[in-house]
């Protein structure tokens, strides 16, 4: 299975950074083993597709809809249009800053596939659920609701984010990834059967070049979808290479 190493630009960047993609660009052409993806806000894909070369660029959120009456919203088509692969459903900060529920993000998920982008869906605990025991059952069930249950290895990549890990520069103990891995990947597996065995899991909150290799090590972590370290490429370079030095 091969590395996924996903940048997510959130609200940051203006034309000037794509210098960054430039680079990252450039180091990710260098491997076979490791796959590199950047969603930069919806202004700047269409400018970054034609410098992007092997690194897949994405969207960071989309509408369930086709089209229609949604302002400010965008659909998976539109996505598609402007030279997206992928899109990111049910980040921690649409489900707090937009109250987005599993069901919601289920639905966008399944109109990216139809669409033929590749579904990367969030899902994690906060900290109130850490501290009381609660991390891997809620992580159970949002995967049993947001998961669209049509969903092959080559259209639907999960992401593990806890929280209060985002942005934070607090991690999960390395027990603790491999743990709440091991219970994805077997969620994966009794969701769609032998193919939940092939989906990627990555794990997002706080990796940084300091960190990225050993929580790249842990099994069942098959990437990582990362924040404020993607903003830079010296900072995100560093990750893409301490995955490519990885050999499973
Ligand atoms: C994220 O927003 O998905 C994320 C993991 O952010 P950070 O790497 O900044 O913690």
């Amino acid at each position: 299975m091969r590395f996924l190493i996903a940048g997510n630009w959130k609200m940051n960047g203006s034309r000037p950074m794509l210098a960054e993609l430039d680079r990252i660009a450039e180091a990710a052409a260098a491997y076979l083993t490791v796959e590199v993806a950047i969603a930069p806000p919806f202004t700047l894909l269409a400018d970054a597709g034609p410098r992007a070369g092997k690194v897949l660029i994405g969207g960071q959120d989309c509408h369930p809809a086709a089209k229609g009456a949604h302002t400010g919203c965008i659909s998976a088509d539109m996505l598609v249009e402007m030279g997206a692969r992928f899109v990111i459903c049910g980040h921690s900060e649409r489900r707090a800053e937009f109250g987005e529920n599993d069901a919601l993000i289920q639905a966008k998920a399944t109109a990216a596939q139809a669409a033929g982008l590749v579904a990367i869906v969030c899902v994690g605990e906060d900290e109130p659920e850490r501290n009381q025991g609660r991390a891997v059952t809620v992580v159970a069930a949002e995967i049993d609701r947001s998961v669209p249950l049509a969903s092959t290895p080559e259209n639907l990549v999960l992401s593990y984010e806890p929280a209060w890990a985002i942005g934070t520069g607090r991690t999960p103990t390395m027990a603790e990834i491999c743990e709440m891995h091991a219970m994805i990947r077997a969620k994966l597996i009794q969701l769609l059967g032998e193919e939940g065995a092939r989906v990627r899991i990555l794990y997002g909150g706080s990796v940084n070049p300091a960190n990225a290799a050993q929580i790249l090590a842990c099994p069942d972590v098959n990437g990582a979808l990362i924040g404020g370290a993607s903003l830079t490429a010296d900072s995100f370079v560093p990750i893409v290479n301490a995955a490519a030095d990885i050999v499973r």
